[in-house]
């Protein structure tokens, strides 16, 4: 199925931000970041070990990039359950320069022996290797050029405790503001040579779910309907007209998102329900509940996350057109009052 903010749905390299200046939002991250660039050139040495956490589409891997481009260095991009044994690390350590990135996404999915290999490394700059097998077997101990790891994760609560606490720099991606993401979007309108109105970047942007990868993703969209359905200017009749076809409501929750609240309010009497059972009952990956489409929810105000389980909130409910449960169980009390 095709997920909002699917991190295989081909992310076109030419609509990725190059350098900070063209990394739109996020700000605080931005502004520390340029110092602590800033500082470890001046120094000569590399960047401290960097986490970049945040919900999917949210900009951690062009970040990524962007940090090795600003250190004027290469990168050497992974992924958590790519990097399989010890030794598939050891290899690409191995082949890192001196100041290079190696970035790691989906780092909390890193299995434990990789992790081991990894702690020495972003330590001390060294890994142990065991040459040979059995009694005879020798442990050597090898030198690495001092590297940048940039691990990323949707989950910073999944990462083992000294995994975390190795990352001197830790940022926290948040959901996009509205201007921010209209920003982008005529961007990236200008790289597509496509002509859009400032009122329908906006609409676009307010039911983007805070992601630019959703936002690009939509005004992708959206182009083809301009072309096909109008005369080629995405205006916001024609907004209308694309993501209503595509089931994104005004809010920008798609098909999915109203899925999760409808399956709380109706199934299981507005929660709390375990994600477990709400996994089963919608019959979504318990993960992809969690990292795609919780957040959203509860940044929205829709969603809440307790001790006991998810709860649909009064704001949830209204945005399904449902009753308020309190005021209907109030309504026949009022009534046998008169
Ligand atoms: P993540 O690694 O968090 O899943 P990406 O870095 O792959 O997210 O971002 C997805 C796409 O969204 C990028 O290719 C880029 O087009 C766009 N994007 C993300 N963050 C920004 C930003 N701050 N400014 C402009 N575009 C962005």
């Amino acid at each position: 199925m095709s997920r909002p903010t699917d991190p295989t749905g081909a992310d076109d390299p030419a609509l990725r931000p190059k350098n900070l200046d063209e990394y739109v939002g996020q700000k605080q991250v931005v502004e520390n970041l340029r110092v602590y660039l800033r500082a470890a050139k001046a120094r000569g040495d590399a960047l401290d070990h960097v986490l970049l956490a945040g919900p999917p589409g949210l900009g951690k891997t062009s970040l990524a990039h962007i940090i090795a481009e600003e250190l004027g260095v290469d990168i050497r991009p992974t992924s958590g359950p790519v990097v399989e044994r010890g030794g598939d690390l050891a290899a690409i350590l191995n082949g890192l320069g001196e100041r290079e990135v190696l970035f790691i996404d989906e780092i909390h999915r890193l299995n434990r022996a990789v992790e081991e290999v990894l702690y020495s490394a972003v330590e001390d700059f060294r890994i142990d290797i065991m040459l040979g097998q059995g009694p005879g077997a020798q442990s050597v101990s090898m030198p690495l050029s001092r590297f940048t790891l940039v691990g990323a994760t949707t989950r910073a609560g999944l990462l083992t405790r000294p995994l975390r606490d190795r990352f001197q720099i830790h940022f926290n991606l948040q959901f996009y503001e509205v201007d921010e993401l209209a920003e982008i979007i005529r961007r990236s309108a200008d790289r597509m040579n496509l002509s859009i109105t400032a009122e329908a970047c906006r609409s676009l942007a307010g039911r983007s779910r805070g992601t630019p990868r959703v936002a690009n993703r939509l005004l992708r969209r959206t182009r083809d309907f301009a072309e096909v359905e109008g005369d080629g200017t995405v205006d916001v009749s024609i907004v209308d007209l694309a993501l209503g076809r595509l089931g994104i409501d005004a809010e920008g929750l798609d098909a999915m998102d109203r899925r999760v609240l409808e399956t709380i309010a109706h199934k299981f009497a507005g929660g709390p329900v375990g994600i477990d059972n709400l996994s089963t009952a919608i019959g979504e990956e318990r993960d992809v509940i969690e990292d795609v489409y919780e957040p959203f929810l509860i940044q929205k105000g829709f969603l809440q996350r307790t001790r006991q389980g998810r709860i649909i909130t009064l704001r949830g409910r209204a945005h399904l057109g449902l009753a308020d449960p309190a005021q209907a169980d109030a309504h026949p009390t009022q009534k046998s009052l008169f």
